[in-house]
């Protein structure tokens, strides 16, 4: 943090945190704040205040979650949002007009001291976010932003903002009252001094600054009891609609907070705050959830580290085969304005992709997130082709042809002939061993996995698979991508299935078996859901393709044995039956348009009509989610993936493994590594040798380990 007073008898407080592009609070920033602005208070030379930032695109990312996450003590916690509210209090109180200039990211901590100033102006640029994140994190949040958002813009924005954590842009904070004005870049300095030279001009006093009244209609909701239960009441159906409060309390408790806003005086309602965050900060929710932001943020760091080879640069692409996958692909990386020539044999698989893409981007549009021009030129960065050519020049090309090992060889094989020398050749395979698919190859060096999931541009992980021969370069080149495209990527070594199916693999075949065995699908879906899952095995069979997972299946019998073996029996009848699941409409659900799938009984009779069963959900959640914890720690054990974290990430970002439960592994610590161990043991001896604990996890219980440190 700098400081300086300006030729205008401004003080101007700059941002400027050394070595990094982000600009984070902590208790030393803190304390440092507090000691400059009692400095502040008694001065009389000073006509006004600006924050500021020295780094473009960045105003204040919000508190150091380092920091936060350390704590475990709920008087702790509450103590440390008193102090930070204190200091932004002092902000509000101070006599001289104080504004925040902000020019780009602004979240929590960051929006709570704009909040704590008279005004905030903002720059007319897309780097600029505001918003109150702390719900993705499992916390309120804790600086008087929970108190002050809602009288500055009426209970329903407040509440959109604070429940959802959604971060807005500089034109969308103008309108709902969050900013004030918004001025060009290059201008936003020197129109915040303005502002503050004026007010100070007019000689107002800081209470009648400091909260301005809101429109008529949000007043009205504040103060009328009915009113205000019926805004309440709608916000909570729509935070349940989205998480359970038992799982996921932190949306909750900040309807509890924007109440007390409303309804109480600012001081009264700052305690509320902060004791709402000192009861969340411990928990177990929002440890995960931090504990994933940080994991997430690590994986995405794009620094080489020393003793890594660096990336290549990817500035053209390729991709061959435009179907769901290959055009996916390619509109993500011409949406992050990377030249793509897009391969393919038929000419209906390219117009689709050019469809789909096209329609992605005039959805944006319309939801005015990007102009129609940045809409055509994005577009115009594909390149569509019905042959090899064009592909000289790509510093990578990735293959997302069908699944089919000989037609990817020859793919493989025919374009090695036209990519240029280090041309790095990236397949989308989901289930073929990539040495297999380099083993024709010129180069296998050159050959590596780059695992995409289904929908390419909404699913957050990609696994990046090293083939025997493959070099560091492509892997380090593919990851890098993989960073630039949003993704994050998980460094997988080749096998079956590599992480995430594999180990995915394992619930499926388990809830195959118990259908079998007579447990009901509408019993069985809904216990997954309870734990946590986004949907139930049978329906996620079904999202699959009941012939892609008997595929899978029969790949990963094959690879690893009985203990990975399906009772195929189901597949086989359901795929004989033409129920193909989601994609023809039938499978374990009748899928119709746009409505909720309805499971279809005739399933039962399609099956044998096994002689119902019933099981307590426990007994379904113990069977599905241990059979994954003991195939995660094979896979750790076989040096598949190197840390416990690679699978926790991959489970939550390419399954949806309950985020609040911090990932597969760490569910399995916090059960207690010796209890997983008991149940999988008499499991075992009830239903298999399948459920035999795995090695590692039997040597963990005799040196009495954990997959992470306690904390
Ligand atoms: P798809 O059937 O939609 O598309 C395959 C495309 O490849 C078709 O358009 C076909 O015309 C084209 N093609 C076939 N031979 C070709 C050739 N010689 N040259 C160029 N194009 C050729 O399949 P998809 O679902 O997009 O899957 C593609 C790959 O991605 C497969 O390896 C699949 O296993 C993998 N994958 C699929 C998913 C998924 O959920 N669909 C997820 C991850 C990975």
């Amino acid at each position: 943090m700098l400081w300086h007073v300006d030729e205008d008898s401004v003080l101007r407080i700059t941002f400027d945190r050394k070595g990094d592009k982000v600009n984070l609070l902590n208790a030393d920033i803190l304390q440092e704040l507090d000691h400059l602005l009692q400095d502040v208070a008694g001065r009389t030379d000073l006509k006004g205040l600006v924050f500021q930032s020295s780094k473009p695109g960045m105003f204040l990312a919000g508190m150091d979650i380092e920091q936060i996450a350390s704590v475990n003590d709920s008087a702790r916690a509450a103590d440390g949002a008193r102090q930070g509210q204190a200091v932004f209090q002092r902000v509000a109180d101070l006599s001289l007009p104080t504004a925040a200039a902000i020019g780009g990211t602004c979240l929590g901590g960051g929006t709570e001291l704009a909040l704590a100033c008279d005004f905030r102006i903002a720059a007319d640029d897309d780097k600029v976010r505001m918003g109150l994140p702390e719900v993705q994190l499992g916390i309120i949040p804790g600086f008087g932003g929970s108190q002050r958002l809602p009288p500055l813009v009426g209970m329903p924005a407040a509440l959109d903002l604070i429940l959802t954590g959604r971060m807005i842009d500089a034109r969308r904070a103008k309108r709902i009252g969050l900013v004030d004005r918004v001025v060009p870049a290059a201008y936003l300095e020197r129109e915040a001094v303005k502002l503050v030279l004026e007010a100070s001009e007019r000689g107002v006093d800081s209470t009648t600054r400091a909260i301005r009244p809101s429109r008529f209609k949000e007043t009205l909701m504040a103060r009328v009891g009915p009113l205000r239960r019926y805004v309440l009441d709608r916000a909570r159906r729509a935070a349940e609609g989205k998480a359970s409060p038992e799982h996921y309390p932190a949306p909750f408790r900040a309807l509890e907070a924007v109440e007390a806003a409303v309804t109480r005086p600012l001081p009264e309602g700052l305690d509320v705050e902060a004791r709402i965050v000192g009861e969340l900060i411990p928990s177990r929710t929002s440890k995960n959830l931090m504990w994933l932001f940080k994991t997430n943020t690590d994986l995405k760091s794009d620094t080489v580290r020393e003793g890594e080879v660096p990336p290549r640069k990817v500035r053209r692409a390729g991709v061959l085969g435009a179907g769901i996958m290959g055009g996916g692909i390619a509109q993500l990386v011409a949406e992050k304005g990377i030249p793509v020539r897009m391969k393919d044999i038929r000419y209906d698989s390219i117009l689709t992709a050019l469809q789909t893409a096209q329609g992605l981007w005039e959805k944006r549009v319309r939801r005015r997130k990007i102009t129609r021009r940045e809409a055509d030129r994005r577009m115009a960065l594909i390149a569509p082709t019905l042959d090899d050519t064009g592909f000289a020049h790509a510093d990578l090309v990735i293959e997302a042809v069908v699944e089919n090992l000989e037609v990817k060889q020859q793919v493989l094989a025919a374009i090695e002939q036209r990519i240029g020398e280090r041309t790095i050749f990236a397949t989308n395979t989901s289930s073929l061993p990539i040495t297999d698919i380099a083993a024709r190859a010129l180069h296998p060096e050159r050959v590596v996995g780059m695992h995409f999931f289904n929908p390419v541009h909404r699913m957050p992980l990609v696994e990046v698979i090293r083939g025997r021969q493959t070099s560091p370069e492509a892997v380090a080149t593919v990851r890098s991508l993989a960073i630039r495209l949003g993704k994050t990527p998980v460094v997988v070594k080749d096998g079956p299935g590599f992480l995430v199916n594999r180990i995915l693999s394992f619930q499926m075949n388990e809830a195959l078996r118990l259908l079998a065995e007579g447990v009901r699908i509408e019993v069985a879906d809904p216990a997954m859901k309870a734990f946590g899952m986004p949907m139930g095995p049978f329906r996620l069979l079904d999202e699959i393709g009941l012939d892609t997972a008997r595929h899978v299946g029969e790949v990963m019998t094959a690879a690893l044995g009985r203990r990975a073996e399906a009772d195929g029996r189901i597949l086989d009848a359901l795929v004989a039956a033409d129920r193909l699941g989601k994609k023809n409409g039938k499978g374990f659900y009748r899928h119709g348009k746009g409505d909720e799938p309805q499971l279809d009984p005739s399933v039962y009779k399609l099956i044998g009509e096994p002689t119902p069963r019933d099981l307590p959900p426990e007994t379904i959640q113990e069977r599905l989610v241990f059979a994954m914890v003991n195939e995660g720690a094979n896979c750790l054990e076989e040096g598949v993936v190197r840390e416990p974290r690679d699978v926790d990430m991959g489970m939550v970002m390419g399954t949806g493994f309950p985020p609040f439960r911090g990932g597969l592994l760490r569910h399995a610590d916090r059960v207690g590594i010796p209890i997983v161990v008991d149940r999988l043991s008499r499991l075992a001896d009830a239903h298999g040798e399948r459920f035999r604990p795995s090695e590692l996890l039997q040597s963990m219980v005799r040196n009495q380990q954990r997959f992470y440190p306690v904390g």
